[in-house]
């Protein structure tokens, strides 16, 4: 697709239409917008892109996304330290916060176990929750996974983890209502705020 472009268009159109929910057509679309638009905006954009990766860091004690370690949400005094919620992705944290009606911690998994995607339990963040754990301060664990099938396959692990090494925590899950097959970041906002208020013993 568009093989006439000028080199440098194309090199552009390449590295969009790779991104996802982009393909060729949105890509030459925000090439040509960028074209369009005051240089010093383009520079600053390309600038943002490096920025991201140079500055963005991963938080070592909920593996979230954050621009220092631990983050702000980590080492918030104010938040309640017995209530950790265990979330597959960064985008389901940043779901919760948006609902403001969590004011525990939060564990950020890194995924969920896939036996198709080849996702054994190594792939994702066991040890970073197994410290947290062993410091003793947690007493609820929240599983916050979704209803996929991998998101079950995941809370089984973790509860079976749990159980055994720490008995006294208490484990929760979501409220039912989150319909089945559903992935946690496409969930409204009040149906998150009603599953997190009546969340189910496990
Ligand atoms: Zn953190």
């Amino acid at each position: 697709m568009f093989e006439n472009l000028p080199q440098p268009l194309r090199d552009v159109v390449d590295h969009f239409s790779k991104l996802p929910g982009l393909g060729p057509k949105s890509a030459l679309k925000i090439a040509l917008y960028l074209l369009e638009i005051p240089e010093h905006k383009v520079r600053s954009l390309g600038e943002s892109i490096i920025s991201l990766r140079e500055n963005l860091t991963i938080c070592e004690r909920c593996g979230g996304f954050a621009d220092r370690s631990p983050c702000d949400i980590c080492l918030d005094p104010t938040r309640d330290d017995s209530k950790l919620c265990v979330v597959s992705d960064w985008d389901g944290l940043m779901l919760f916060e948006t609902t403001k009606i969590f004011k525990g911690r939060y564990l950020i998994l890194g995924g969920l176990l896939s036996p198709l995607e080849g996702k054994n339990p190594e792939h994702l963040r066991i040890g970073l929750l197994k410290k947290r754990l062993s410091e003793g301060k947690v007493q609820e664990v929240i599983l916050a996974l979704g209803s996929t099938k991998d998101a079950e396959l995941t809370e089984s692990f973790l509860r079976d983890l749990i159980v055994s090494n720490y008995p006294h925590i208490q484990l929760t899950r979501l409220a039912q209502g989150i319909p089945v097959g559903l992935e946690l970041k496409y969930v409204d906002h009040e149906s998150l705020k009603q599953s997190i208020r009546y969340r189910q013993k496990l």
